[in-house]
């Protein structure tokens, strides 16, 4: 396990100023007082891991992350169980996607167990930022790496920087949302950046979420690139779809993000009567079947949210189509709640998913 250094802020938020930011966090208003840092130099390799204060970060502007868009981040969560243990979620899936997402990127790729000390260093200093269980409040890591050597020529950069901060999220409601079928923007194209989670494929989606908020809806639904024909995924969550033949329907890997949330809930599948199945379908398959009811459900699956009913769609072709009655289903309900329970440490962990810090 890589040691990490601590170097502690001479300014730590006070107890009552944290108190205070935990009876509200909202999400991404507060940052926990240090960050986990570790750099790479090409030839050198990987650097010291320290964990320093969050305050300490300068890049010069010609690093090559601010040009050309060298960036890859994760996105996971610490929860506090009923006992006040800290846990995480299958870390080690979040490490082994940077992997690949630094390889698609042409970055250094950081060693798995690097990656999973970070995390866990991070939260075993900042423990007292993890909001406690109720509502399903938890604490947000955000690890990310970034090119930081400063050229102006287009390249891979030689050297790199991996840091992780935190931010307290608060009780997440996971509202139903509609999806707007958009014409005019795709996410991810076949050889493209689709399955790496790198900040350039959510600049370029931001203009699709504004275009799906002026069509009444709450997110975008991709479809693929090429075609435009099949279902992708939705916003920055995975898709899913339960038919009346009782199965668990989800686009397969490929050009989407292969989410960590998606992956548990394909395995969950089973104790909740449904089938999981992985193939393309197409956005006709989709509109059709919420039509005739042969899709009885429908519901997006990511860390943030863990699992969002979808309750409609819009788009130019077909206009606004509900699915079902309008509200969430059954089945979209209680596997949300299963895997909530899960993180929480309230349902049993058959798949030994939690990791303990
Ligand atoms: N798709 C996209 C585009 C995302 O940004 C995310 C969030 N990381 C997901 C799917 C869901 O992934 P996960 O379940 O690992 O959070």
């Amino acid at each position: 396990m890589a040691q990490f250094s601590i170097n502690r802020t001479t300014t730590p938020t006070a107890d009552a100023a944290r108190k205070a930011a935990l009876a509200d966090p909202g999400f991404g208003r507060y940052y926990v007082d240090h960050m986990a840092v570790v750099d790479y130099i090409g030839g050198d390799g990987w650097q010291e891991p320290r964990i320093v204060p969050t305050t300490e970060w300068a890049l010069h502007p010609a690093s090559a992350v601010l040009h050309y868009g060298q960036e890859i981040f994760e996105g996971m969560k610490a929860y506090r169980h009923d006992d006040n243990s800290i846990w995480l979620f299958r870390p080690e899936r979040n490490a082994a996607r940077f992997v690949n997402s630094a390889r698609r990127m042409g970055m250094a790729v950081l060693p798995e167990d690097i990656f999973l000390a970070s995390v866990e260093e991070l939260v075993k200093l900042e423990h007292e930022w993890v909001p406690v269980s109720e509502n399903e409040q938890s604490l947000y890591l955000r690890p990310f790496m970034i090119a930081s050597e400063p050229y102006l020529g287009v390249r891979e950069a030689n050297t790199y920087r991996y840091a992780v901060i935190a931010t307290p999220a608060g009780p997440y409601y996971s509202e139903p949302v509609k999806l707007w079928i958009t014409p005019n923007y795709t996410r991810a194209a076949p050889g493209g950046t689709g399955t790496a989670k790198c900040g350039g494929n959510y600049a370029a989606s931001l203009i699709a979420t504004e275009e799906a908020y002026a069509n009444g809806c709450g997110q975008v639904l991709w479809l693929d690139g090429a075609e435009r024909k099949w279902v992708e995924e939705c916003g920055t969550m995975n898709i899913m779809f339960v038919t009346a033949d009782g199965e668990l329907l989800t686009p397969q890997l490929g050009t989407i993000l292969p989410g960590v949330t998606r992956e548990s809930i394909l395995k969950l599948a089973a104790d909740h009567d449904l089938k999981p199945v992985e193939r393309m379908i197409s956005i006709d398959e989709v509109l059709d079947g919420v039509g005739n009811g042969q899709i009885a459900e429908v519901f997006a699956c990511g860390t943030a949210a863990v699992v969002t009913p979808i309750t409609g769609f819009n788009s130019p072709d077909r206009g606004p189509q509900e699915v079902g009655d309008g509200t969430p289903g059954r089945k979209t309900r209680e596997i949300r709640q299963h895997l909530v329970d899960i993180q929480y440490g309230r349902a049993e962990d058959k798949h030994g998913w939690m990791r303990r810090v």
